[in-house]
């Protein structure tokens, strides 16, 4: 039986001229952990054009969400954002990843979610885990983006959250979250690799640097940025996790090898 399933659209929202998000229908046989991944398409010429996307929606969900971003000429963004309610959409049942807290050493009391772009997707639907609030007294998530319009989600991060039925007075205790742009002015300026490295991340959150005592850290986004905090990371003495072998942080590693 073939793994693709068909799902309907149900809204669009543009964010900018780069980045949009899609919800869909959910199938209720469609499983996945918070962080992970599945590949998601459209039919083009009858053959199925699919592309890795990490859900944004939580696991617990009725429907299915992703953050899309918009290449110029990509063969399947340039038809996806297009795309318009009632429209189908392709979705590969089999979901994999690297993002998960299982993945991660226990122990620490803090958790850092390090993205750039739409690598922060995986991180919206951890930070709706209410699990992760329970394993960590603390959760941190940066967002890096060019300009500021690219900060999107902030209403669900630093509004709805706050306000869950279910979790809120736990989200408000427990998320931090650190916006930061490079290409204009803004409270918190600077490429996260940068923060990093001279100690402003750490000077402007009043928390020690990392330190696998305390730290845990996942991160997602533009592959530089990845295997330069891992390179940092590395050179501390960290252990990179992967499913089944749990480390200090993670990276999305199909991400990053792509
Ligand atoms: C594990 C994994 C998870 C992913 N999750 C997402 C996600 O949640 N949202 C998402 O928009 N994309 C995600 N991607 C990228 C996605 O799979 C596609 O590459 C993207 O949708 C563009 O498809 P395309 O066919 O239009 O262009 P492609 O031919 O796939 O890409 C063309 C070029 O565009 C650039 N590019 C592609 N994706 C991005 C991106 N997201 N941000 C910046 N530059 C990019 C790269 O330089 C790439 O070589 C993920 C990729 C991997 C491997």
């Amino acid at each position: 039986m073939s793994n693709i399933i068909e799902e309907t659209v149900l809204e669009t929202h543009h964010w900018t001229d780069h980045l949009f998000t899609l919800k869909l229908t959910r199938d209720p046989g469609f499983r996945f952990e918070s962080g992970q991944f599945a590949m998601i398409g459209l039919k083009v010429d009858g053959k199925p054009l699919m592309r890795a996307y990490s859900m944004v929606s939580a696991s617990y969900d009725e429907h299915l969400e992703f953050l899309s971003i918009k290449v110029p000429g990509g063969p399947l963004t340039s038809r996806l954002q297009h795309v318009q309610p009632g429209d189908t959409i392709l979705v590969n049942r089999k979901t994999t990843g690297t993002l998960i807290a299982d993945n991660l050493l226990p122990g620490a009391k803090r958790l850092y979610l390090l993205s750039t772009g739409t690598g922060l997707a995986p991180f919206l639907s951890i930070i709706k885990d209410p699990t992760i609030y329970e394993r960590f007294d603390e959760i941190i998530l940066t967002h890096t983006c060019r300009h500021c319009s690219e900060l999107v989600y902030q209403d669900l991060i630093t509004g709805e959250l706050l306000d869950n039925e279910f979790f809120g007075e736990q989200v408000r205790q427990k998320l931090t979250y650190y916006p930061s742009v490079t290409r204009e002015p803004f409270k918190n300026q600077g490429r996260i690799t940068e923060l990093v490295q001279n100690g402003t991340l750490f000077a402007d959150l009043g928390r020690p640097p990392f330190n696998t005592d305390e730290d845990r850290v996942m991160i997602c986004g533009n592959p530089h940025m990845m295997s330069e905090l891992a390179d940092i990371l590395d050179g501390m003495g960290w252990k990179q996790g992967n499913n089944g072998e749990p480390g200090h942080y993670l990276i999305e590693k199909a991400f990053a090898e792509k």
